[in-house]
């Protein structure tokens, strides 16, 4: 949901469009630091959230977070927005802050993904336990990390098996990082290469959106559900997991706040059910 117009509108507004779940900036999402928020307002925000019965609360980090910088004072900066950042979902009863891997910048992907790993292993230590940090899969473009199923593996596996670290997949980072999700088919091979290389139990919310750039050609384009080159029967696939009942299924899409949030939402819903008959065709 955006930020604009308020917390409690936009959570009401999500409720009434049917959303189970939501997913929200803690702040402005190109700041460097977030907004105060009085124990008064946390608490209005929680009863909220429970009354509405809206679970789980997904913060996404700030697009200015990248662990993985060689610039000193970018990462100092990095690092205090996102312990404030956590400690801020703790606060909301948010179980999960979604964070993009971060960029190399120059220092080459090795280099990246070394400084990525040793600055959550130490900054781990400090945040909330209650909260668990979800690394999205990106579009792979440039310098960026995390853009294979592989690397998001490599993380997983250096920080160890009891870190509160699991991946947030985004569907149209997946595609523009050359992820096939154009059938059933493609979709399903995909999800086999996610789940061996991070493991199944470690992936638990999902960015639905859809994408209309070709196939691995690095563009962060999100589009709306029936107009992007994931097609439904994608979708379904995706959906017909055996997923926990209250895995955070997320849109990004465009135009958020207009009448396409009941468009995407009713689709995506669609999409799920026609998965569920398959899966009961399969099985008879
Ligand atoms: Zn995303």
């Amino acid at each position: 949901m955006p930020l604009k117009g308020g917390f409690a509108r936009n959570i009401r507004r999500a409720a009434a469009l049917g959303c189970r779940t939501v997913q929200i900036f803690a702040g402005n999402p190109t700041a460097w630091q977030l907004p105060a928020l009085r124990q008064k307002e946390i608490d209005e925000r929680r009863s909220l959230l429970a009354e509405l019965d809206i679970y789980p609360l997904v913060i996404h980090a700030a697009y200015l977070v990248n662990l993985s910088s060689s610039r000193e004072n970018f990462l100092k900066s990095s690092c205090r927005l996102m312990q404030e950042t956590m400690e801020r979902a703790a606060l909301l009863g948010s179980p999960y802050v979604v964070m993009h891997v971060g960029s190399h910048g120059g220092q080459g992907f090795a280099a990246g993904m070394e400084l990525f790993v040793s600055t959550l292993l130490r900054e781990l230590e400090n945040w909330p336990p209650e909260v668990t940090l979800l690394l999205e899969n990106t579009a792979g473009a440039g310098s960026s990390l995390g853009g294979s199923f592989e690397a998001l593996a490599y993380i997983l596996e250096k920080l160890g098996p009891a870190a509160p670290v699991g991946v947030c997949l985004d569907t149209a980072h997946a595609w523009a990082a050359g992820y096939d999700f154009s059938s059933a088919h493609g979709a399903r091979s995909s999800m086999e290469q996610l789940f061996k290389a991070v493991g199944r139990e470690k992936v638990l919310a999902l960015h639905v959106n859809n994408v209309n750039a070709p196939r691995g050609n690095h563009k962060d384009r999100h589009m709306h559900l029936r107009e992007g080159l994931i097609t439904p029967a994608a979708y379904a696939a995706l959906l017909s997991y055996p997923w926990p009942e209250d895995l955070p299924v997320i849109l990004e899409t465009p135009e958020m706040g207009s009448d396409w949030d009941a468009v995407n939402l009713a689709d995506l819903r669609a999409y799920a059910d026609a998965g569920v008959v398959e899966e009961e065709e399969r099985s008879i």
